[in-house]
């Protein structure tokens, strides 16, 4: 029998993350990684794979990783966890561990839709050959609908319009695309951006059903409407896979997810979670949070890898911070809009400015960005930030992230310390952040002594 002093379930960003971390915090100690597949896709890249990557096989984790670090791996199915005798039963037999960090992700929920289960009609699976197929039926495809505008949704639409002449709609139940995570003008900006790349869009529309004799040929609408579709791909959401830990008598969460505390450890204190499998709870108020992403589940697993043999990390809740491109134009969104933080009940003040990514404007790479910040009016406190530009966008949202996570006032974000180069940023005189919190503290300076 097989036996580690850690060994972790699931070899994507959660488990991969956790197995490194623990390695690093606790060098003497052997690690076994457990997965069940003998090649793990790059989740986030999934997308990419009908267009700009080409194929599944060019989307992998590669093994190095752990060969490097020095982590064993087993490629086999976790089918139990016997925390009696603290060993995992697996498909290739039993493995003995000291702690267990339970990392096994999340799967698409498949909406109940009549139709749904018609060959052509396909969820975002996790998995190479599943997605092979996929490609191949794309790549005769004329007519595509993609139901859910989401990022992964509008991901996937654009993606599948590089790769020839076809007809293809998003149908989306929202007012608009992204509307989970933007405010109504960033979700519009992005809307233009797909419909001048030929996509059509449907918001506010409800998908009724799927039509088609086994094989999938149109998509009835609620409204009536039949559009024709020789592949329909399904961006509509995912659920924690919480069964291996919820067999084996772990404590399961609000919403379905392996409950853990702040530490990441769960009801068994030999077995820690993280990832989209583990129970997660908002940085705003801390209720329940259903944000499954890889920036959540690398953070939860550098906490739950550190904290194995002792306590050092604690998880303060989920921000919530990501991107999204569609070529040249990226959006990237921290915390909450200004939409959601007025519905959470938060006294919010926003405030937007667009300017140059470069000094002068013409250098090389320049783009006109828009950053806007959200605060709470009372302390002034940072809530989130939304920004539209060029690949830039990526890292200011990560700064904006880290503004927020450490609870910055727009005086703290007005006057920090930022590096400018006229190649590489915008000018000193007029930087996005600056001035966003600049505009915001006048609006807030009647109301706030803390401004
Ligand atoms: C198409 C797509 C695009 C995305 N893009 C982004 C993005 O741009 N940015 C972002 O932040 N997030 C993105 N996400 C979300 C992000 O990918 C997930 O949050 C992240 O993958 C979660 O990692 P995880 O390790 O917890 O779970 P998963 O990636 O689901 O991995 C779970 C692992 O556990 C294994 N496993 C499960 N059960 C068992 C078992 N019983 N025995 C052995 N092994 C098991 C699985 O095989 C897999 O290896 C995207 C998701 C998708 C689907």
């Amino acid at each position: 029998m097989k036996t580690a002093d850690v060994v972790v379930v699931g070899g994507s960003a959660a488990g991969v993350t956790a197995a490194i971390t623990a390695r690093r915090h606790y060098p003497g100690k052997s690690v076994l990684l457990v997965r069940k597949e003998t090649q793990v896709l790059i989740p986030c890249g999934i997308p990419y794979i009908c267009g700009t990557v080409g194929s599944p096989d060019k989307n992998l984790i590669p093994d190095g990783v752990l060969e490097k670090e020095q982590v064993e791996l087993l490629v086999a199915e976790a089918t139990a966890i016997d925390r009696e005798r603290k060993r995992l039963i697996t498909t290739s037999g039993e493995v003995g561990y000291d702690r267990l960090i339970v990392a096994t992700g999340s799967h698409p929920v498949t909406p109940l839709i009549p139709g749904v289960e018609m060959d052509g009609v396909f969820t975002i699976l996790k998995d190479v050959d599943y997605l092979r197929r996929m490609q191949v039926l794309l790549k005769t495809a004329r007519d595509i609908v993609v139901v859910g505008g989401g990022f992964i949704g509008i991901e996937f639409a654009d993606e599948i319009r590089k790769t020839g002449e076809k007809t293809i709609t998003i149908v989306e139940i929202a007012p608009h695309c992204l509307s989970l995570s933007y405010d109504e003008e960033f979700c519009v900006e992005a809307e233009q951006v797909l419909q001048s790349n030929g996509i059509r869009i449907l918001n506010a529309t409800k998908v009724a059903g799927f039509v088609g004799d086994g094989h999938v040929t149109g998509v009835k609408l609620s409204n009536g409407e039949t559009l024709k579709a020789d592949v329909v791909i399904l961006g509509t959401g995912s659920k924690a896979s919480a069964e291996l830990g919820k067999a084996a008598g772990l404590r399961i969460g609000a919403t379905g997810a392996i409950d853990v505390d702040r530490t990441m450890r769960t009801s068994d204190k030999h077995i820690f979670a993280c990832g989209d499998c583990a129970e997660k709870v908002s940085f705003f108020g801390g209720g329940h949070s259903t944000l499954k992403l890889a920036s959540i589940a690398t953070l939860e697993a550098r906490i739950a890898g550190a904290n194995i043999f002792g306590i050092t990390r604690e998880n303060p809740g989920t921000v919530g911070v990501w991107s999204t491109a569609l070529g040249d134009f990226a959006l990237g969104t921290a915390g909450l809009t200004e939409t959601m933080a007025k519905a959470c009940g938060y006294d919010a003040v926003a405030a937007t400015v667009e300017g140059p990514n470069r000094h002068p404007a013409g250098m090389p790479g320049g783009a006109k960005t828009k950053v806007k910040l959200v605060f709470e009016s009372n302390s002034c406190v940072l809530l989130g930030g939304q920004v539209r530009g060029n690949a830039v966008a990526g890292e200011i949202i990560n700064t904006i992230s880290a503004c927020v996570q450490k609870r910055m006032t727009a005086d703290d974000i007005a006057t920090f310390q930022m590096g400018t180069h006229p190649a590489l940023t915008a000018s000193p005189i007029a930087y996005p952040l600056v001035n966003a919190a600049e505009l915001a503290i006048n609006k807030m300076r009647f109301s706030s002594p803390a401004c």
